[in-house]
């Protein structure tokens, strides 16, 4: 089985001295490539700060975290945000869509920032939106949308790079039941058809049990 991210012996303190919190304390997990797993942990156990470390978003850490046969640690910026743009898809609690550009735009924006060549993305475009299920508001502006649709948007914005991991804090810690749900089916769906290996926080039990696998951050430790 291919092992598409490692995380071994991580340790990361926030602060100095004595207001020195550490918050992981010696983590090892490993998630094996097309494995849906769901974190869980009471809040403020170090879930998302675990979630920004393995993205590589911060490198100020002890241990090792390889993510797709990459040890983050060392990298050239270049070569990280490389890493970053092409193999990690991240979904936050909240969407961070932009206001003035419609869904599409919103969906096709971190291409276009990453100066790509947009053509072979708009073809991309629809077949994404079909799995989003947001086909017919294509159009529509994130005001015009409910929660659960804008962050459908925001899926589809990560699926667009065909990321190899989906990273996922708290994706429906804002929304109803239906529309967590729906996250959920979504994630079911890319998971199993498009193989895309996803690692998911949530505090929901019902939400946990889509993923195969639940794994539990406790006291800094991975149980
Ligand atoms: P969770 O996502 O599990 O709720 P976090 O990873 O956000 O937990 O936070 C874990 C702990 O680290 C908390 O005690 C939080 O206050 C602390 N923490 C997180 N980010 C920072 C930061 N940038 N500076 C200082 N402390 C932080
Ligand atoms: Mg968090």
């Amino acid at each position: 089985m291919d092992t598409i991210i490692t995380v071994d012996s991580v340790k990361k303190s926030f602060g100095k001295g004595d207001t020195k919190v550490d918050v992981l304390k010696g983590v090892n997990m490993s998630v094996t490539k097309g494995e849906f797993v769901s974190l869980m942990g009471q809040s403020g156990s170090g879930k998302s700060t675990l979630l920004y470390l393995i993205g590589g978003l911060d490198m100020d850490y002890e241990g090792d975290i390889v993510v797709c046969g990459n040890k983050l640690k060392g990298l050239k910026d270049k070569k990280l945000s490389e890493i970053r743009l092409k193999e990690i898809g991240f979904i936050f609690q909240f969407y961070n869509l932009v206001q003035n550009l419609n869904v599409e735009d919103n969906i096709l924006l971190p291409a276009a920032v990453a100066g790509k060549d947009m053509g072979e993305y708009r073809k991309k475009l629809d077949e994404i939106l079909d799995i989003v299920e947001l086909a017919d508001k294509r159009k529509s502006m994130p005001s015009q949308l409910s929660g659960g649709q804008q962050q459908r948007v925001a899926i589809a914005r990560a699926l667009l790079g065909e990321p190899s991991i989906i990273l996922a804090d708290e994706p429906t810690g804002n929304l109803d039941k239906e529309s967590g749900m729906k996250i959920m089916e979504i994630f079911s769906k890319i998971n199993k058809e498009k193989g895309m290996t996803i690692l998911q926080v949530t505090h929901n039990e019902e939400y946990a049990k889509y993923g195969n696998r639940i794994v539990h951050l406790e006291s800094g430790e991975i149980r």
